[in-house]
């Protein structure tokens, strides 16, 4: 008893110095100490669900109800914000970050506004954090331990959005629609070049957003949070993916694809960021950064709530009215430029290979424009349907859209409809698997109309809700990160019947002289070439293939849209 009270008394203290100095607590010891607050009613703490290994992923909120039904149904009334840390345990600047927070808030140093909330994951990869070393991040000044960016499975949670391999992503996904942020930040440090910068971000490509966020976004938040850090001396920057070797040629913007939590957040929509502090910049150093943006955020959002709620309703009205979705967003050569603080680099030799290695020299900083090049372009359109449906099949598919609270309905009988399918024209695969999946690229998809027999019980959604597009994002199959591109559909890309050539040969005499059309185009293909023309296979398989005993749902996709 002794031991426990001094515990419970304590832990904060001792916590508070490894949210402050080169150390980041186990999990054992971060669920400790907010659990020790929640049972105080200092702050409110909730198991959402499970990782991969079945331990328990918790979420923090801060200026809740004090009760979890009231807590949960004002999600609805407020603004509210939502930060995701450690979904890459290695970098563990955001859990610090919130710790401090949350020491502030508690210690009433932070007053949150009545209607605002703020709450976090206190780690959202709690197996990756469990495996828990001090050398798997080679390039980082600090924390002394840290955790492993893969999760039990070895998967890269942050390209597990739409795909929802793990366990976490589900628990993420219940704990984002519970809340359903109007700011949503996802906590990291960067690798690459080095540049004067503690913190550089993430922000939507701005022709991914509606005309009101990209406003929002671009004319007020990103120079308005820039200039209230100055008060820091903190000057935050777009992150640095340099386009060569160094940002002095040049940076680009970062793709935002739904794979990747802000890319996913961005959807639904909200104000969605990535922090990025710098792995060569002492960890400390790091946390307080990323500490004083999330303080500034909750003050901007203090100020600008009436606006950010109005703002994003605009967004949604002006996605309701799209009757095209864009995608396959492609970088421009248009650029623009920006003052960028970075040091001078050389070459010198290395003492390990004898050939000329890159340095940069810190004792030369300087300040000059750099192009930036995030202008993008979407390559791709599709219209959009009042409803799509998906078969009652594709059990994978639909837990998703469930557990994305998309709202559907289930036919009550079988019916014979006119409907555009999808047929599957061509696709690349890379030759090595990326997280798990041989992700399809490259695909040509043609939409087609048939009349198609739905079954009793197959789900009809309709693109008139809040979520339309999230619901476009992942059932439009030629997009990045479609359902269909993630391999949800890949048992319908091979035939199950075939024939026998010798058997065929008599049956194609005859398909041939019932179909005169067929005839001639049999006729065109085999003149006009000459490996046709030397394959008794393809020209058996091309007679097959136009004919009634062709399968119907070989490269056809179980979705379908209604006009
Ligand atoms: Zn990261």
């Amino acid at each position: 008893m002794k031991n426990l009270l001094f515990i419970i008394l304590f832990l904060p203290t001792f916590i508070f110095s490894q949210f402050s100095g080169n150390q980041t607590p186990t999990y054992k010891k971060l669920v400790q100490f907010y659990d020790s607050l929640a049972q105080k009613k200092q702050v409110e703490l909730y198991n959402m669900g499970i990782s991969d290994c079945g331990l328990p992923i918790y979420l923090c909120v801060l200026n809740g109800e004090n009760d979890s039904l009231k807590t949960f149904q004002n999600f609805k009334n407020q603004t509210n914000i939502l930060i995701n840390n450690g979904i890459h345990p290695g970098e563990p600047d955001g859990i610090n970050a919130c710790g401090k927070i949350t020491l502030d808030y508690v210690n009433k140093d932070l007053k949150i506004d009545k209607n605002l909330t703020f709450s976090f994951i206190l780690c959202y990869n709690v197996d990756g954090m469990m495996n828990r070393c001090s050398s798997s991040r080679a390039n980082q000044n600090g924390p002394e331990e840290y955790g492993f960016r893969g999760n039990a499975q070895n998967l890269d949670l942050n390209r597990d959005f739409i795909k929802m391999d793990s366990e976490n992503a589900f628990t993420f996904v219940k704990i984002f629609q519970a809340i359903n942020p109007d700011i949503f930040i996802d906590t990291h440090v960067s690798n690459g070049a080095d540049y004067q910068y503690t913190l550089t971000l993430i922000h939507s490509i701005k022709k991914r957003l509606e005309l009101p966020f990209q406003i929002l976004t671009y004319k007020h938040f990103v120079p308005e949070m820039e200039s209230a850090m100055q008060k820091y001396q903190i000057d935050l920057f777009p992150y640095v993916e340099s386009v060569e070797e160094i940002p002095d040629k040049g940076i680009a913007a970062f793709n935002d694809l739904p794979r990747y939590a802000m890319g996913y957040a961005s959807l639904f929509p909200c104000i969605s960021v990535t922090t990025e502090t710098h792995m060569l910049k002492p960890f400390p150093q790091r946390v307080e950064a990323t500490y004083l943006y999330l303080k500034e955020l909750i003050l901007w959002t203090k100020k600008n709530s009436k606006t950010l709620k109005n703002v994003r309703r605009q967004e949604l009205e002006s996605l309701q009215k799209n009757q095209f979705y864009l995608y396959n967003f492609q970088q421009t050569t248009e650029k623009d430029s920006v003052l960028f603080k970075g040091f001078e680099h050389g070459y010198k030799k290395s003492d390990v290979t004898g050939l000329d290695r890159l340095y940069y020299d810190r004792t030369k900083p300087f300040e000059r424009k750099i192009p930036y090049f995030n202008k993008y372009q979407a390559q791709d359109s599709a219209k959009i349907p009042q409803f799509y449906v998906v078969g009652l099949q594709c059990k994978e598919v639909i837990s998703r859209l469930k557990q994305n609270k998309i709202e559907m309905r289930q036919l009550t009988q079988d019916s014979l409809i006119n409907l555009s399918f999808f047929q599957v024209e061509d696709y690349k695969n890379g030759l090595k698997p990326y997280e798990g999946h041989f992700l399809h690229k490259e695909m040509k998809i043609k939409e087609k109309e048939s009349k198609i027999q739905l079954k009793k019980g197959d789900y009809l959604i309709s693109t008139k809700q809040e979520k339309k597009k999230f619901i476009c994002s992942v059932l439009e199959p030629e997009t990045e990160d479609s359902y269909f591109a993630w391999n949800f559909f890949d048992s319908y890309l091979q035939e199950k019947e075939y024939f026998s050539d010798y058997v065929f040969e008599d049956l194609a005499v005859e398909i041939l002289t019932e179909s005169p059309e067929l005839h001639s185009l049999f006729d065109e293909k085999k003149k006009n070439d000459s490996k046709f023309r030397e394959s008794q296979w393809e020209q058996l398989y091309f007679i097959y293939q136009n004919s009634i005993y062709f399968e119907e749902s070989f490269m056809r996709l179980p979705v379908f849209k209604v006009y």
